[in-house]
């Protein structure tokens, strides 16, 4: 990385931050007084913009809003108790953001974009980073095709976006989640590994129908024969089983998580074997029903790690045991908050100081 990316910055005149409740955040309704917007055209990024967060015009025509060449990623940043901002593992998000960029056939961000543009926005609105426990600022990146054109193809033009909300707890109890044998989230040579806007398009019918149903979530089964876990709307799944962490190894169906891959160094780090293998909805049942399987959850940026107290299939729910006190699912969530918000030292490498 270079410190000679220029940003334009357009500060706001009057900061929106009284009209925030800090005490009552709500996940995902509070914007931070600023975004950051960076243009791709004639085949280049241009200068970045720092600019105050609010709505854009775009032509009817424009080409994401039909064919859907828009992608995302999710962070979140925090404030030390020295007062210092830490973002976790932002690089991993840079990294997949392009993956998922590739897939869509839409331009790579360059690694000083990213950095120095979501560094520059922090520190723009830090005031905004809220310091109480269970809350952080989330960091939402975006791009999304420009071209004003009716044809499918690949847009010329694209723009990168960064906004940030303050928020409080994602999920505040356990979820029930309901086994999906129906409808699909991602086939092999689909783009289930990408996290483009469509997936989550694709998901809202099925989820709907779940919530209906009494159920919060929804764990996805593969495509082919709804017999294999694969993972949930937004987190990946992980299982305690016989005092193993087992989930579901990662490939073209499934969401690389910046989460579970941080669960995974983790449990091996406490000397908790791991296995990254398929489970199918057989031995996650009657796992529950033996008592074999001891912990459900799962781990996403959104809701860190969110306990599962019920998984349903087939008309019949699967009740989970109460976490105990020593639960994995418990002391892996310590662990990395203690990581993410500074109050223990990252001997991982896995914070970015700004
Ligand atoms: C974002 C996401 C995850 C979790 O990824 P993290 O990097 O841990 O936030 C898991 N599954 C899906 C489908 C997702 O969109």
């Amino acid at each position: 990385m270079t410190d000679t990316l220029q940003i334009d910055i357009q500060p706001i005149e009057k900061s929106r931050i009284d009209t925030v409740d800090f005490n009552n955040l709500v996940f995902g309704r509070s914007f931070s007084d600023h975004m950051l917007s960076v243009d791709f055209a004639s085949g280049e990024w241009q200068t970045p913009q720092i600019i105050p967060f609010g709505d854009i015009t775009f032509s009817p025509a424009m080409m994401s809003l039909h064919y859907g060449q828009a992608i995302f990623e999710g962070m979140k940043a925090y404030k030390s108790p020295e007062g210092d901002i830490l973002v976790f593992r932002p690089e991993e998000n840079w990294k997949r953001l392009n993956k998922s960029a590739v897939r869509m056939c839409m331009p790579e961000v360059p690694e000083e974009i990213f950095m120095e543009g979501l560094s520059e926005l922090l520190r723009i609105d830090s005031e905004w980073i809220p310091a109480k426990e269970g809350c952080s600022m989330y960091i939402r990146p975006f791009m999304f095709s420009t071209d004003e054109y009716v044809g499918v193809s690949p847009s010329k033009t694209y723009k990168f976006m960064i906004f940030t909300c303050p928020v409080g707890a994602y999920y505040t109890k356990p979820i029930r989640v309901r086994v999906e044998t129906k409808y699909i989230r991602a086939a092999h040579g689909g783009v289930g590994f990408s996290k483009n806007a469509g997936n989550y398009g694709a998901s809202l019918y099925p989820t709907k129908l779940a919530s209906d149903a009494g159920y919060d979530q929804i764990i996805w089964t593969d495509a082919s024969e709804h017999r294999y876990v694969e993972e949930a709307g937004t987190m990946n799944l992980m299982f305690i089983i016989d005092d193993k962490l087992v989930t579901a190894p990662t490939g073209d169906t499934i969401l690389d998580g910046v989460t579970r891959k941080s669960v995974i160094q983790v449990a091996r780090d406490m000397g908790v074997e791991v296995e990254e293998r398929p489970l199918s909805i057989k031995e996650l049942t009657e796992g529950i029903v033996s008592g074999k399987v001891q912990e459900v959850f799962g781990a996403g940026t959104a809701a860190v790690i969110a306990p599962i107290s019920t998984v349903g299939y087939e008309g019949v729910d699967y009740e989970l045991p109460e976490r105990p006190a020593d639960a994995f699912s418990r002391k892996v969530y310590t662990e990395i908050d203690n990581i993410k918000t500074g109050k223990i030292t990252d001997t991982r490498g896995w914070v970015m100081k700004i």
